[in-house]
């Protein structure tokens, strides 16, 4: 039985596919230390690790939170902030304690540093997109989007290298894209850019679809008579009452349900008249209602895109930041959705996109192919495998 270090990030798209990884090795008798976001601690303890906090802040998304989150040198200085002020906590707490490896979110580089620290094999694990040179250039074209503010600019370079010098730690250009001694991606190689272009040290496991036991009362088998079409933006930047209302307008008179999942920050109430085919919820079982659903609109965060492929279901794509533009220029590439231009995002342009994949066969069809490619991946049992081919190449026992 071996002692390892998880550390994670708090959006349930970095947590939920992490947590069908810690349960197969705990199940396997390794001993899991989870260092994560308070929010997360009960579905942390339920996998079998053991949990320690990382006190990250949870910040009320009003319109500047959301324009900072989505600014990446915002982001950045906010890391290294908090990567200067934990590091040497996490190092103090783990000094005197036998840990034989460490596994980190592949955006989260406390836990690089940490392994490097305490010279220690390396997983990273990667819940989006692996970033080839390619796909960091069509990143980093999104950064040009933003002016870079002079301040933030000076900040950066100074924090980078206080802790750099402090650690003797060299950032990687993008400190988003952090490998490890092996990299976990949790997609397909079929569905993953560029995907020849990566060495063999990056292992593409697909996704861990893994029973999550929240469906509650949510009116699952209702779902079964009609068309379905499943709205929701994800966990973080899902504050967004104008599109839902769009939604609301858009889909009242259609022969199908929609289930439209708001996030745990607004009230269906704030959304006023709800229509009688509309089923409405801060958060939905979303795996279960994906087995159901005939078009997803989403924002493309990876794991709902994942998700809903695996269930082979076409996709309404409204990225919004971070990596969900390349998600959804993916899934349009592949021929299993269409993406919403700003100027669409009314009732009449929602509408428009959702007819034209009720009505195209060929994105289903696409869809599928993804999905097939997705369920030949061994998911959280293949991680498992990788991790401990690599605990015999270290002599890990
Ligand atoms: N999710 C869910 N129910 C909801 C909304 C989201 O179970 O009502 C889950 C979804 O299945 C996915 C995760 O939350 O696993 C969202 O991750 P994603 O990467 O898509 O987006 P993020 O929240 O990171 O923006």
């Amino acid at each position: 039985m071996s002692r390892a270090l998880y550390f994670g990030l708090s959006g349930q798209g970095h947590l939920n596919p992490s947590i069908g990884l810690v349960k197969e090795l705990v199940g396997r008798g390794e001993e899991i230390i989870y260092y994560g976001g308070d929010e997360n601690q009960a579905k942390i303890l339920k996998s079998g690790a053991q949990f320690r906090s990382l006190g990250f802040k949870k910040s009320r998304q009003d319109k500047r939170e959301i324009q900072a989150l989505l600014n990446p040198l915002e982001r950045e200085n906010r890391l290294l902030r908090y990567v200067a002020r934990t590091l040497p906590m996490v190092l103090n707490q783990v000094k005197e304690e036998k840990i034989d490896y460490i596994i980190f979110d592949t955006q989260f580089v406390l836990g690089k540093m940490i392994a490097e620290q305490l010279r220690l094999p390396s997983i990273s694990f990667c819940t989006t997109l692996a970033f080839s040179e390619k796909v960091r250039e069509r990143i980093q074209g999104r950064r040009l989007e933003f002016t870079p503010d002079p301040a933030l600019l000076e900040e950066r370079r100074r924090l980078r290298e206080s802790i750099q010098n402090q650690y003797r730690f060299s950032f990687p250009e993008s400190i988003m894209f952090n490998t490890g001694d092996i990299t976990l991606v949790c997609t397909s190689d079929y569905f993953q850019p560029d995907d020849g272009s990566f060495p063999d040290t990056f292992k593409f496991i697909g996704p861990s679809i893994v029973d999550r036991y929240d469906t509650g009362d949510f009116p699952i088998d209702k779902l079964k008579d009609r068309r379905v079409i499943y709205i929701s933006m994800g966990t973080v930047v899902n504050e967004q009452p104008e599109l839902y209302s769009h939604c609301l307008k858009a889909f009242a008179d259609l022969e199908a349900w929609v289930v439209l999942s708001i996030g745990q920050k607004l009230n269906p109430e704030d959304l006023g008249p709800i229509p009688a085919n509309f089923i409405v919820g801060n958060h939905v079982p979303q795996l279960e209602v994906l087995q159901h659903t005939d078009v997803f609109i989403t924002h493309g965060g990876m794991n709902s895109t994942m998700e809903a492929l695996y269930n082979n279901v076409p996709l309404v794509l409204n990225p919004i930041g971070a990596d969900q533009p390349v998600v959804a220029k993916r899934v349009e590439r592949l021929g299993a959705g269409l993406i919403l231009d700003k100027s669409e995002l009314n009732p009449f342009g929602l509408r428009k996109a959702v007819n034209a994949i009720l009505e195209d066969e060929k994105y289903a069809v696409n869809a599928s192919k993804i999905g097939d490619s997705l369920r030949r991946t061994g998911g959280y049992r293949q991680g498992a495998d990788e991790i401990f081919a690599l605990k015999k190449l270290k002599s890990i026992l």
